[in-house]
This record gives structure tokens, sequence and C-alpha cells, in this order.
């Protein structure tokens, strides 16, 4: 763990197992910090930003150290990416071409974030009575990160890199399963004294000790935090006792919409890709394909012959789709979801089971065959609870409004998809859509430049793009009366005419 500029282990000494899902190998123990642990790091981060050089620098300083980490993960790419896919389950292909290429590129943006915003900006005065008025761009204080197992080091670089380029500073908690790159990445910064100490602390432990003191501590100004709904809002309870900011990225159930006058082929694509990339484990994806009944009978066709074309295999092999869920727990998860599907809809069009065919030495337990379940009423409740694994369902509809209500139906609003030929036709219908992300013609195409996020119970605020680096600033007006001798204050009831 990284506390104070110090690698350090939990001060208990205390461990706990990561495996490699696709083997079940034990691949490391890991330091298992407690409540005293979080308090140290927390500690250790308000004493950077109340005494420390960071907040004060300027923002070009500041996007220098950022540029740095970037580096830092470019020279150690393939490490990283080893690193994660045996973690977490996710391809090497993944790792190398999304993971960690998409790390570095959100150190890059919010460097030319914190290069480019101005700090302060002047605003309107008023002659009578005379005075001068700006606003200060501040940094926060100190800003708290807990992210899932999920995306482990993408998450680490979307809550680390905005909170440090705004000036302030950082605590993050990575999930128990996939713990390793965030520490990695740690060990790293703190080997290449990059950063005073106290600025970054990486700290691993359960949600229910440490992630509770990060949210909860009083002497933490902001919690950012990415997981289920279910605790995004145990986190809000927790970060109103001190009435922080949260910036919550929560659970979703997209949408994605494939009108009649789609490319079949490319549309097959854009769902099959959408619902399936990394199993299913993806906040944002597809899982719902709302299809129109003109072409239904096709393209439901088109998708299980494709996707019973997916490959499941060594998740360090370049060539594999697919490797393992995370856990064997979450294959357990999603079998539950299976068979609550079969009482539902019926037996799904493909898919369904575990893997019978897998490399020796590759733990069948850990692996999902992508599932398609066809003529799902929204209803049920395989098409509106988040099952976070392999499993499509197929809605049909007749009408675009039909698609766009069905689509609002749900609890939440991540993202969504549009397929179709006529691109008026598709910006209408994703205008109607409510959610905080929608591709036209294609899926999960996220940059850092371009701002994520939720309506409804998918989240609050948003991260990447320019909104995620002003959420990590607060908003000074700043008054200035010229008249420093004379000036008879009292009473002057303009003051909220709008006029002065
Ligand atoms: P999770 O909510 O179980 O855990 C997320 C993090 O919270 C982990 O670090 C965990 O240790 C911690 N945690 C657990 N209980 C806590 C508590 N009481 N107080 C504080 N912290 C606690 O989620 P997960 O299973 O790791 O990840 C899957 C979920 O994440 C899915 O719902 C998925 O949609 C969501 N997700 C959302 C986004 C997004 O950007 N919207 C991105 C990735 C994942």
């Amino acid at each position: 763990m990284l506390i104070d500029g110090e690698l350090c282990d939990a001060a208990s000494g205390e461990t706990f197992a990561t495996h490699n899902p696709a083997t079940g190998e034990k691949i490391a123990d890991v330091p298992k910090a407690d409540r005293g642990d979080a308090q140290r790091a927390i500690a250790a981060a308000r004493t950077a930003f109340d005494e420390g050089p960071w907040p004060h620098m300027t923002g070009p300083e500041r996007a220098e150290k950022l540029r740095a980490i970037a580096q830092l993960i470019a020279d150690n790419a393939s490490d990283l990416s080893e690193i994660e896919s045996r973690d977490g389950g996710g391809t090497i292909r993944k790792a190398s071409l999304a993971d960690i290429p998409g790390a570095q590129s959100a150190f890059e943006w919010f460097a030319q974030m914190a290069e480019t915003r101005p700090d302060r900006l002047e605003l309107e005065g008023s002659p009578f009575p005379a005075s001068e008025n700006y606003q200060r761009y501040e940094p926060l204080g100190v800003c708290t990160g807990i992210i899932p197992w999920n995306f482990p080091f993408i998450m680490a670089s979307w809550k680390i890199a905005p909170a440090l380029a705004a000036g302030n500073t950082s605590v993050l908690k990575p999930a128990s399963f996939t713990s390793l790159s965030a520490l990695r990445l740690a060990q790293l910064i703190a080997e290449a004294d990059l950063l005073p100490p106290g600025v970054l602390n990486v700290i691993s432990g359960p949600g229910g000790t440490v992630g509770e003191e990060l949210a909860a501590n009083p002497l933490v100004d902001k919690t950012a935090f990415t997981g289920s709904t279910e605790v995004g809002r145990r986190i809000m309870q927790l970060a109103s006792g001190t009435v922080k900011p949260v910036t919550l990225e929560l659970g979703g159930k997209s949408a994605n919409i494939v009108l009649d006058d789609a490319d079949l082929d490319q549309a097959a694509a854009a769902v099959l890709w959408g619902t399936f990339m990394h199993g299913g484990q993806v906040c944002e994806s597809g899982t719902r394909a709302l299809v129109q009944r003109s072409i239904y009978d096709e393209f439901v066709n088109l998708l299980v012959e494709r996707a019973a074309a997916i490959s499941l295999g060594d998740p360090l092999d370049m060539l594999t789709d697919l490797g393992p869920l995370v856990d064997r727990s979450q294959v357990e998860t999603v079998e539950r979801y299976v068979a609550l599907g079969r009482e539902e809809v019926g037996d799904p069009l493909v898919g369904g089971a575990k893997p019978d065919d897998l490399a020796a030495g590759l733990d069948p337990n850990a692996f999902y065959r992508p599932t398609i379940f066809a003529d799902v009423d929204n209803k049920a409740r395989i098409a509106q609870e988040e099952i976070f694994g392999p499993v499509l369902c197929v809605i049909p509809f007749d009408t675009d409004d039909d698609a766009v209500a069905i689509a609002n139906d749900s609890i939440y609003g991540l993202a969504g998809g549009v397929q179709s030929g006529d691109l008026d036709r598709a910006q209408a219908v994703a205008a109607r859509m409510r959610t905080g992300t929608v591709w036209i013609n294609d899926y999960h195409m996220l940059d850092p430049k371009r701002p994520f996020g939720g309506y409804k119970q998918s989240g609050i605020g948003r991260e990447l793009g320019t909104e995620g680096y002003d959420i990590y600033r607060q908003v000074k007006h700043i008054y200035v009366n010229p008249e420093t001798k004379g000036r008879d204050n009292h009473f002057h009831y303009a003051v909220l005419s709008g006029n002065i």
C-alpha cells in the first residue's frame, strides 16, 4: 500500500489472498487494511493538502507530474496488462488495448485540463457602489475514491487523475477481487518519487470497513464511488453526515435499439460487442436489445449464430474473445439469473451454461457462455435487474415511440445505443433516451475527453470531459470594494436588486 509517501503493509500485518480466476491459482497476498489504516491515509492526505505544496502549485506544474505518471504507465504497459488480466480475468487483448492505454490517456487528458482550464474568471463589476468581482476555482481538499473490480486500472485513473490535476489530495481503495494493478501503480509512482508525500495514498481492504471510513470520515471533502447502486445508496448516507459532495457511477441496464432501417450486420456486431465485451461485466453494457418487429426474426437469428462463435479461453492468449468472469461467485449469480430467465421467458436461444470445451488447466466453473433470451417482456426481472454477466435480453417493439418508452422503463439511465441507417431518425430517438450516453451505430466508445455518467439510479455527476475536472473544484466569488475608506456600507438594500 502507499500511505504518506511510504510503501507499507496494513498496520495489523493482515493480508488476504487474490486469485487468478482463469485457473484458480493464488497470485499474491494483499495487505488487508482496516479503519485505522484508512484513517492514517486520510490524515496523510489532509496534511498534504493543508500544509503541502500540491494545492498551491500552478496547473501546468501539476500537469507535468500527471504526464510523468502517464509516461510511467506507458513504460510499464506490458507488466501492467498482465497483472490486470491475471487478477481480474479480462483478456490480455482488452488489458493491453483498452485498460492500460485508457488509464494513460486519462492522466494525459486531466493534465491538459490542469494546463488549460482557468483558475480565475473575471466577472462584471459595478460603478455604484464601485466593485470588482471575480471567481476563483479552488481544489476541494481530500478526495477519496472507491472503485469496483470490473475495470480496476481504468477506474483507478478516473479517480486519481482528475483529483490530483485540480490540486486535491487523494486516497484510493480498489475492490478486493482486483487490488493488484492499483497497488502496482502506487508502487511505481512512489519509486519514481513523483509526488509529495500524502498527495496520493492507495489502500486495499474490505468495503464494509475501509470503504465506509473513506466515505464517512469528517476529514474527507469529497467521495467518488463507482460500483453497484445498492452500495452507492450507502455511500450517500455515509457522506451525508458531513454533507460531502459525492460522485456516484452506479449500475445500468442499458437499451440498444435496433431500428428497421439498420444495416443488420453492423447492428448485430454493435449488439454483440455492446453486450458481451468483458463477459457483460460492464456497467454500461447494452444488455437489453430492443429490435423492431419487422426485422426481428432475421436479426435474432443473426445474433444467435454469431454469439455461438464467440471464443472462450485463456485470457492471456491474444486470440481469446472472453476469459472467465471475475470470480466463481459471479458465475453463480449469472446461473441464478439464467434459471430465473427460464422461468420468466423459457430457454435461452444460445448459451445458458458453463463451457465444456475449455483447455486443460482452466477452471470451467469460472466461465459462462454468451447467453441470449428472446421475446423478453421488459417487465421481467431479467430485463430490469443488472446481472453483470454475459446475458442479453432481446425485446421486440413496433414504433420509435414504443422503443423510447421501453428503453426508459428502467430505474437505470447510464447509456444506450441506436442502430439505424437514418442518422436524423437515430438522433431523434437518442435525444429522448434518459441516459448519460448514447452511441449511434456503435457501442462502448468511451473516451476521457467526453463526459460519462448516469441519469436516474445510475448515478450522480459526471466523470471525464471538462465536467469531470470541474467537479473536483470549488467555486469562490470574491467581491472587492476598491474604496478602502469612507464608504457607508450600512443598509444598502440595493444588494439583492440586481443593480449593484
Ligand atoms: P460493489 O458496489 O460491490 O463494490 C464497489 C466498491 O465498493 C468496492 O471497492 C467495494 O469494496 C466497496 N464497498 C462495498 N461495500 C461498501 C460499503 N458499505 N461502503 C463503502 N465501500 C463499499 O460493486 P462491484 O461488485 O465491485 O462492481 C460491480 C458494480 O459496479 C456494478 O453494479 C456495475 O454496474 C458498477 N459499475 C459502474 C460503473 C459506472 O461507471 N457507472 C463502472 C463500473 C462498474
